[in-house]
């Protein structure tokens, strides 16, 4: 099935006591700029560095310090854009957002709000096999990161660590077009796949590279076409956000809980509030963290160190040219070239180091047989020891090698994989292991007719049996696999026999 034929998806629905609601959901994703310095300063952006170990005297906020903008970060921003099929504004500007933060030096974070970098763009979203959501993206801009206020290492004191304080991040603001907790997953994964396949932003969530706000609402049914059909947005309820996610899992469970509270609280008569929630996993709720704040609460205003930002058509030009194959183009491609499978295409294109490896391997028209050796004997091993696809012990190259022996029936399946669980631990060139163990498999006709004859001769009565009995060809087979060791070719034996028996295959 294509993706054009694939259905919107229906939205995901909660009974309250009186009606029936929908769940509305929107994101504001965070998504740290893959870059070696800091957007405004020289200051490197590595993780687990010690505390205070990435500070320059900008990000630290020094008297008299001017931010430098990054190029490079700028350009990861607009290859992220146009990996999103979004607009790239020739003209914006940096604002100065003023709040006070004992991890924010500055006293403001500088970052985009009337101008962004990138306008509208979009994110398909493949939700069951059938069904595919898109999802308008508004708008991303580039900001500062804050720091980290440390509260857990000390009863009576608070640290403060600025080695994020200044690292580059694009907020990717969608519309509210993800209609249940599980879309709103499959949005971030995908966010997230493309973004790694673009290279601009590690997607490492754990380490928080990746960071998603999500606002939620609940509506009555028909009240949805009607926000379609107008593009107004109270047609959508006033929604809370939850804010700084990281966790795919937790984001779908905070989703399904703050509908339900809301639908609670609505049926009986109440008003959502809108305000700014946390949500806390070990109990399962969201709670209140404080009233949501107006964009005019923060006074921003044009940053008046930094010039606005122009973009030469021919450095987007420059940059679009260079973009990689995304997930979606691959995956249907691999489909095309190779006549994979839509659920094969879809594992081997997840990442794009599992997507170069089955490249690496495939060799003509093999592609369902590399793809089922990877996708069931390699990932299946390296789940199993906890190993990522860059450092298999089985290389490709290898793999290539092993697959190329079983194609050319020089090996049965069966051997291959002894082969490949032979490279695994020993990490040997698969010719020398076939060497080493005897293992090439028999294919000579005359080697292997000349054994069938033999034993034709030798057991004269097991022969005319065959006329009543065709299941005497496999005793004759299993004879010359004895005889060979197994490493007669089965499928030529077969043949040999059958022939020799004259029996009609
Ligand atoms: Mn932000």
């Amino acid at each position: 099935m294509t993706n054009s034929q694939k259905k919107a998806p229906l939205p995901q629905t909660i009974q309250g006591n009186k009606s029936k609601w929908e769940i509305v959901v929107g994101m504001e994703v965070h998504a740290q700029i893959k870059s070696k310095s800091k957007l405004f300063s020289e200051a490197p952006t590595n993780f687990g560095n010690e505390p205070n170990a990435n500070v320059s005297l900008v990000d630290a906020a020094m008297p008299g310090m001017l931010p430098v903008l990054n190029n490079f970060c700028v350009d990861q921003a607009i290859k992220t854009g146009l990996g999103l099929k979004a607009k790239i504004n020739r003209f914006s500007q940096f604002d100065r957002k003023n709040y006070f933060y004992p991890d924010l030096p500055q006293g403001y974070q500088i970052s985009q709000l009337y101008y962004p970098l990138v306008g509208e763009g979009e994110v398909t979203v493949q939700i069951e096999e059938d069904s595919k959501r898109t999802v308008g993206i508004e708008r991303i801009h580039i900001e500062q990161d804050a720091g980290k206020s440390i509260h857990d290492m000390d009863p009576n004191l608070s640290f403060i660590d600025l080695n994020r304080t200044g690292v580059g991040l694009m907020e990717i603001v969608s519309r509210p077009h993800i209609r249940s907790s599980n879309e709103a997953a499959a949005y971030l994964k995908k966010l997230r796949q493309i973004l790694q396949y673009l290279d601009t932003c590690d997607g490492n969530m754990q380490e928080g590279s990746l960071r998603a706000d999500v606002n939620v609402s609940v509506i009555q049914e028909g009240a949805y076409e009607r926000y379609v059909q107008t593009n107004d947005l109270s047609n959508l309820g006033t929604r809370c956000e939850i804010k700084n996610m990281n966790s795919m899992r937790f984001i779908q469970q905070a989703i399904d809980f703050e509908a339900k509270r809301q639908v609670a609280i609505l049926e009986d008569g109440g008003q959502i509030v809108q305000e700014t929630r946390l949500y806390d996993p070990d109990s399962g709720k969201t709670k209140s963290m404080r009233s949501k704040e107006e964009a005019h609460d923060y006074r921003y205003f044009p940053c008046p160190d930094l010039p606005p930002l122009a973009i030469s058509q021919d450095r987007i030009d420059r940059i679009r040219e260079k973009l990689p194959e995304l997930p979606d183009e691959k995956k249907s491609r691999f489909i095309d070239d190779f006549g994979l499978t839509e659920y094969d295409a879809g594992v081997l294109t997840i990442d794009k180091a599992s997507a170069d490896f089955f490249e690496e391997v495939v060799i003509d028209d093999n592609g369902k047989l590399v793809a089922n050796w990877i996708i069931n004997e390699l990932f299946g091993r390296l789940n199993k020891e906890g190993l990522q696809i860059a450092n298999s012990p089985v290389s490709a190259a290898y793999l290539k090698e092993i697959l190329s022996y079983l194609v050319k029936s020089e090996i049965s399946s069966k051997m291959a994989k002894e082969l490949f669980d032979l490279v695994w631990t020993t990490n040997k060139s698969p010719t020398d292991l076939i060497e080493e163990h005897g293992m090439r498999q028999v294919t000579d006709h005359g080697h292997i007719q000349k054994l069938v004859e033999d034993l034709i001769n030798e057991n004269p009565q097991q022969a005319q049996k065959v006329s009543s009995n065709p299941k005497v060809v496999g005793w004759f087979v299993g004879q010359v696999m004895k005889a060979t060791h197994g490493k007669a070719n089965p499928k030529v034996t077969n043949a040999l026999v059958a022939e020799k028996l004259g029996v009609d295959q």
